[in-house]
């Protein structure tokens, strides 16, 4: 099964990292000291997802796997702004919802929607030190890093859209029906399961009147308990209006009509309670093999068990008789069905699962002096206005910070020894290891 339908795919993505405030300072003739100049980062680009109406299945999914934006670039010097990254734009066929794969919630249901989505945003460039220059500090040699990528693993599940769903046992004759009312080539055969992808079609009444028929592959026994491939197909059906189920009424593969319909009816009620009590036809397929004496009693007890409830039709989908009543009854029903097509909420509040913590810049240097080092920037600064380091609590939180934020690590690094002298605006701390 090499061309495996394919209507549940796992994907990567990622936004583009913000690009890079740049440091860099004014060189001029005559002018000794030039003013900070850095330009700041590019935007990183962003996820986008697109309807594309010539998709009808998740295949190419199957074969790409990772979708990813570029970053943003660095400034330059000279208050040079770094360039944007590029967007990628995902295209799905119409009816995908999109879920976070962790969670298996749903981020957003494209449905037949007109505009692009934006799922992830590209981070924001940082800032340049041209930006960072104060009266107490005329040469900032820090520039605020952009904002970090966002990744995602996504799960796209394709729902399709439609106004008749076929449903029914394999081999009953759905996508017969389909490719005689319709533009739709299906493929046909007499062993199960030749359908792996759903089918549309649009069925043309004439004057005007048309409607868009779906053929889903056969549902088999326990398919919503996620047996074989029925559970991907119950997908399908729960986006279509109304539903034509189709039974063989000739029992050529030797079933009983009746406990088809109802095992059928079973899968989709444990599927979902809504998919029972959605408009239905049944509908009596293979007529034309019936002998004439058996067709009334055939009909009769289909009739009998559920009609006036649900109406019962025949027809003969190879030979055509019956077919035109059974597509001017679809065409009644689905006057009368609800229109609104099952749309499905989003779980998540997109701010929140896309957010992402505000980096602000700090530089750790070595002082003119031996033994002395400088912490400084934004982020210092921040933080030192909002912490009381006279207090106890306040000193607690003082040190966690300088851990957490990796400034300790830093300092390590730039060979700090026990004993020395780390200063922050105006505060100095003597380090202890
Ligand atoms: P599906 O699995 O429900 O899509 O069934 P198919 O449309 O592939 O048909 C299964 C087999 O039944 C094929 O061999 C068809 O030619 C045959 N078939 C479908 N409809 C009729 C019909 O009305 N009469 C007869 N005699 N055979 C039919
Ligand atoms: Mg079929």
């Amino acid at each position: 099964m090499a061309n495996m339908f394919v209507d549940r795919a796992r994907i990567f993505v990622r936004a583009g990292k913000g690009g890079d405030g740049h440091v860099s300072f004014r060189r001029e003739l005559y002018v000794p000291n030039g003013g900070p100049d850095g330009g700041d980062g590019g935007k990183g680009g962003d996820v986008i997802f697109v309807i594309d109406k010539g998709i009808n299945t998740l295949m190419d999914f199957k074969n790409v796997r990772k979708y990813k934006a570029t970053d943003g670039e660095e400034g330059g010097k000279r208050r040079c702004h770094g360039a944007n990254g590029k967007d990628i734009v995902i295209k799905v066929p119409p009816g995908t919802v999109i879920k976070d794969f962790e969670t298996g919630k749903v981020i957003i249901d494209m449905a037949d929607r007109e505009e692009p989505f934006v799922l992830l945003r590209g981070g924001r460039g940082g800032k340049g030190n041209q930006h960072y220059a104060t009266s107490t500090m005329q040469a900032p040699r820090y520039a605020q890093p952009g904002q970090a990528a966002i990744e995602k693993t996504l799960v796209l599940e394709l729902k399709m859209l439609a106004d008749v769903g076929l449903v029914g046992f394999p081999s009953v004759g759905k996508s017969t029906l389909l490719s005689k009312v319709s533009n739709a080539k299906p493929k046909i055969a007499d062993y199960h399961f030749t359908t792996l992808v759903p089918n549309l079609g649009v069925v043309g009444l004439g004057e005007g009147r048309s409607f868009v028929m779906a053929d889903i592959p056969g549902i088999i026994e326990g398919a919503s308990e996620g047996t074989g491939l029925g559970l991907d197909f119950l997908r399908h059906i729960e986006r279509t209006r109304i539903l034509l189920h189709i039974v063989d009424a000739a029992s050529v593969e030797g079933r009983d009509p009746i406990e088809d319909i109802e095992a059928i009816n079973e899968e989709l009620s444990k599927y979902s309670e809504e998919l029972v009590k959605r408009p239905t036809i049944i509908v009596a397929n293979k007529l034309d093999v019936l002998p004439a004496e058996e067709r009334e009693a055939v009909l009769k007890k289909l009739r009998d068990k559920y009609e006036p409830d649900t109406k019962v039709m025949a027809i003969s989908a190879a030979t055509g008789e019956g077919v035109k009543e059974l597509l001017n009854a679809a065409f009644e029903l689905l006057k009368d069905a609800p229109d609104e097509i099952l749309e499905f909420n989003s779980e998540i509040s997109l701010e929140e699962y896309t957010s992402r913590v505000e980096e602000l810049p700090y530089t750790v240097e070595k002082g003119d002096e031996e033994g002395i080092f400088l912490v400084e920037g934004p982020r210092i600064e921040k933080m030192l206005g909002y912490t009381n380091l006279e207090d106890d609590k306040g000193f607690k939180f003082f040190q966690d910070f300088m851990v957490k934020n990796g400034i300790i690590d830093e300092l390590k690094a730039l060979g700090i020894q026990e004993g020395d002298e780390v200063r922050l605006y105006g505060w100095s701390f003597e380090y202890i290891e």
